[in-house]
């Protein structure tokens, strides 16, 4: 019999539809899968099985009434971060110990909606800050990807490491994941799935553990670029509760998958070839430009002056937000409390005790780029910085490109522990230079795998669009997909 597991939320929607399978033999298929591989690959920090298999009950009696939402009876994987009733949602933190919210988030009240079935919680990077998932207080995630001939663990990436790697490994059939400057694109590459970044105010942020709020965005990561659509459209809405969560309708973006990506101008940024960039980079990316030309796309020379500053700017208003977001975490309302001799001292001690190193020194940057002698040097300037980021995009759109092509990362993925990139948390932050500006410009962003390097590891393109043109995203990206194939990793665990 085929492993249930193996099927993409498409071929499961029509078996469920068909009756040829039911949404418990789905849920059960998935719960011990879990069970076998997650002391291995921890991506799970929590595993909520009778909530599962009481959902996928409930899916089963409306599908047997030819009923049920867009995804009913689909299980998927949630990231930590997002606010889930009576469910562990930590961001990862030890800081937020026991917490178990008394309120769903919009985009998970939107999948339980539409049917879908929930897992558990997916490991990530504390608070959403990595991208390595090695921050987690939870411990790091392993990919289920390893290099050809060896058995050396190597990182999913961040901070949606425990979403890639529960898709990867068909630990769940897709995930949701968010993204600050590059964690639904930067971990999709390194697993051979695929994730898109929406537009920011596609997506409600109601009920997600707030990083930074300027640009935070929930997002998918899916097998394929046809489950990426459906997943979105699905995590999509209009919200009240956010306010900047926009007031326009949620197309039908599995609508777009298939169709001609002929006439499309398609442009390739100059600055994005940067020194010391592998060879396999630029040949992945030069492939990407001559699969797209074949399929009828235009490829137009562009340029985006700025992008050298994204990152140094992204790194100050990033903490920046990160420092005012986290204040709330100080032992009194929910999570951790390590008692002081007074109010004070219960304050530090909790936020020491609480906070893993990563999050203390974007704390610290925050406060102080922040602080009144620092603002206008930094804060300020950073923000300028973001506008000349945006308005770089803004001319290439308005001179008729209809997306961007780039490499996604400027690596495959890494060893768990790489002396390296720990000794300068710089390096560590070099995997986002191809995402970040993303992020900074507010614009849907897709990574898609490409192929494998040579040691048969991962690699993505990434696509960039206008502002709330997922659509040109999800056609583009399925003519990479369809001339690349799809990438499924070896089981070992
Ligand atoms: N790696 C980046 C950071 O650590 C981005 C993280 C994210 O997108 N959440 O801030």
């Amino acid at each position: 019999m085929t492993d249930l597991t193996s099927f993409t939320i498409a071929e499961a929607r029509e078996k469920l539809r068909a009756k040829e399978i039911t949404a418990t033999e789905l849920t059960d298929a998935y719960l011990a899968a879990i069970d076998a591989a997650n002391a291995e690959l921890n991506a799970y920090v929590a595993v909520t099985a009778d909530k599962a298999r009481a959902m996928a009950k409930v899916s089963d009696e409306r599908l047997g009434k030819g009923e049920g939402g867009a995804l009913e009876g689909i299980p998927l994987g949630v990231k930590d971060l997002y606010a889930t009733e009576g469910v562990h949602t930590q961001a990862c933190s030890h800081v937020l110990d026991g917490f178990e919210p008394r309120y769903e988030s919009t985009v998970t009240a939107n999948l339980w909606a539409d049917g879908a079935v929930m897992l558990g919680k997916l490991n990530m990077d504390e608070f959403a800050m990595g991208s390595s998932n090695e921050t987690s207080y939870y411990g790091p995630v392993k990919n289920p990807w390893r290099a050809n001939g060896s058995n050396k663990d190597l990182v999913p990436g961040g901070s949606s490491g425990g979403s890639a790697t529960a898709v990867s490994a068909h630990l769940c059939a897709a995930a949701t994941a968010s993204d600050t400057g590059g964690s639904i694109r930067q971990p999709a590459a390194f697993t051979g799935t695929v994730g898109i970044k929406p537009t920011y105010g596609r997506c409600s942020r109601f009920g997600m553990v707030a990083f930074a709020s300027s640009l935070d965005q929930a997002g998918p990561i899916a097998r394929d670029v046809r489950d990426a659509a459906i997943l979105l459209k699905s995590m999509a809405s209009v919200d009240d509760k956010d306010t900047t969560c926009v007031d326009a309708p949620v197309p039908d973006y599995e609508a777009a998958v298939g169709q001609s990506v002929k006439g499309m101008k398609i442009g390739i940024p100059a600055e994005y070839r940067m020194d010391g960039m592998p060879e396999e980079i630029e040949a992945l990316w030069q492939q990407g430009i001559a699969w797209l030309k074949d399929a009828g796309a235009e490829i137009v020379d562009i340029h985006l002056p700025h992008t050298k500053y994204a990152l140094p700017a992204y790194y100050i208003v990033a903490p920046a937000e990160a420092s005012s977001n986290l204040a709330r975490y100080d032992g009194v309302r929910y999570g951790l409390r390590v008692p002081g001799k007074d109010i004070a001292d219960m304050y530090e001690k909790t936020r020491a005790e609480g906070f893993g190193d990563e999050i203390k020194r974007r704390v610290m940057i925050g406060t102080y780029v922040l602080s009144a002698g620092y603002y206008d040097a930094y804060y300020l300037r950073a923000q300028k910085v973001r506008t000349l980021i945006k308005r770089d995009f803004e001319i290439a759109f308005d001179a008729g490109v209809d997306a961007i092509l780039t490499p996604a990362t400027p690596s495959a993925a890494f060893g768990i522990a790489d002396q390296d990139l720990h000794a300068d948390p710089v390096k560590m932050y070099l995997n986002d230079i191809f995402t970040v500006t993303v992020n900074m410009a507010g614009l849907p962003g897709i990574a898609v795998p490409a192929g494998l390097d040579h040691q048969g590891l991962p690699l993505g393109l990434q696509l960039i669009g206008k502002p709330f043109d997922e659509d040109t995203l999800f056609r583009a990206g399925y003519a990479i997909e369809q001339a690349a194939g799809r990438f499924t990793p070896e089981k070992w665990w």
